[in-house]
């Protein structure tokens, strides 16, 4: 594998960083670069002015919107656009629920459905987790009774991140409790506007919300908004989570952060002992290293037509790793500016004001998508045979 780029590289990497310099809105940029993550209009702002450039679906066949880029050009993208100072797209629309339809979906549902997510009018969800089933998806309880036209939801879901701002949630449901927990599972599409449906806030521990609890109660679907057939949930869901797992490893946005570290360490005073800090930043940038070279392997093999395997967990596991490694060095290294003052003006360096809040949302990557624990065990099974 060569990593040098191409001199047609190169151009396009000037193509999309000139792009990136005339486009990012300052608002987006300044929430970014003080480490604040950005609310429903800002980010949904962002994602149309993506989808208008036709580059919010860059993953994509050209035959559905993708603009046919090689991984390499992917890959150049995505750093280009953290290190404007963009954040990453939701991928709940863009990298689950887009390759599940255009893979499992009928031709209605592609046109129906694709559309608004290549435009980034349309925000989704991703109603899998229950109170009782999250590691243990399979035993989730959600019931959707098929009466004539419709199914009627029953259920509850939890840990739904951005339900508060979704139009569609895309939601596991059991149809079928006289099979084998993984047959009975099906795979819908919700209108969340639909009635009976409540949304409750879950607040998490930087202060945000994030998450929410969803209540079904008599929610009335379509029977046209089943993707695939009854029973073929399971199958569905498998394919989604190694989609999210991949994009959960967040190279360009974890190189951003160093970057952040390391500007905000170079205006230290004298008398802060650099060297010190220099060493750590140092021993995350290796690894980050060999993660990005990893992650680039693992997507370059799809251009070559190979599904995205149990790599997926592995990035999974070294990219949120990572994730925490590098908000632990800022908070430790930032030292009283890290604490969580409530003040109005910055203390010293503001990227080190942020610090704590990113540290503490950050606890929850190696649970979400799969927990680490859980990748371990994918990992042992399929590589080793345990
Ligand atoms: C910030 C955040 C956002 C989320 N967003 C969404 C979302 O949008 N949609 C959605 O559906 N879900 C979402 N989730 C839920 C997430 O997928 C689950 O939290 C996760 O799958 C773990 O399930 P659980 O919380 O029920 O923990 P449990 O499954 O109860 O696990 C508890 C602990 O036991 C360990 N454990 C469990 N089983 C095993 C085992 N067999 N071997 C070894 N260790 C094990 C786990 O690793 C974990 O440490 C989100 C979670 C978080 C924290």
């Amino acid at each position: 594998m060569n990593l040098e780029f191409s001199d047609e590289e190169l151009a396009f990497r000037e193509t999309i960083r000139q792009w990136m310099k005339a486009n990012v809105p300052d608002d987006l940029r300044r929430c970014t670069a003080r480490g604040a993550m950005p609310g429903k209009e800002m980010q949904q702002r962002w994602e149309r002015l993506l989808g208008k450039q036709g580059w919010l679906t860059v993953t994509w066949p050209e035959q559905y919107g993708g603009p046919g880029w090689t991984a390499t050009q992917r890959y150049i993208f995505d750093l280009e656009r953290a290190s404007a100072g963009a954040p990453p797209t939701s991928p709940f629309g863009v990298a689950m629920v887009g390759p599940v339809l255009y893979t499992f979906g009928s031709a209605e549902q592609k046109d129906r459905w694709l559309p608004g997510i290549r435009s980034g009018e349309m925000l989704w969800c991703q109603g899998y987790s229950e109170p009782n089933a999250g590691s243990d998806l399979a035993s989730l309880k959600t019931r959707a009774e098929r009466h004539d036209d419709h199914y009627l939801v029953n259920g509850q879901k939890i840990w739904t991140t951005q339900a508060h701002w979704a139009d569609m949630m895309f939601c596991l449901v059991r149809t079928d409790s006289t099979v084998k927990q993984q047959q009975g599972i099906s795979f819908l599409l919700i209108d969340m506007k639909t009635s009976g449906i409540e949304v409750r806030p879950i607040y998490s521990i930087d202060g945000h919300h994030h998450l929410n609890e969803v209540y079904f109660t008599d929610v009335k679907v379509p029977v046209e908004n089943l993707v695939g057939t009854e029973g073929m949930g399971w199958t569905i869901a498998k394919f989604l989570l190694t989609h999210e797992r991949t994009t959960i490893a967040g190279v360009a946005d974890t190189q951003n952060e160093i970057n952040r570290l390391k500007a905000a360490l170079a205006a230290m005073p004298d008398n802060y002992d650099k060297h010190q800090a220099a060493r750590r930043v140092a021993a995350l940038e290796i690894d980050l290293m060999a993660l990005e070279y990893t992650n680039f392997r693992t997507v370059a093999a799809t251009d070559e037509g190979k599904p995205f395997g149990p790599e997926s967990s592995g990035l999974k596991i070294k990219g949120t790793e990572l994730q925490q490694s590098v908000s632990q060095a800022m908070v430790e290294l930032g030292e009283l500016m890290s604490l969580p003052w409530d003040n109005e003006e910055p203390i010293g360096n503001e990227v080190f004001n942020r610090a704590s809040r990113r540290y503490n949302f950050l606890r929850a990557c190696t649970i979400y998508g799969g927990s680490n624990e859980i990748q371990k065990n994918v990992l042992a099974k399929m590589l080793l045979g345990l």
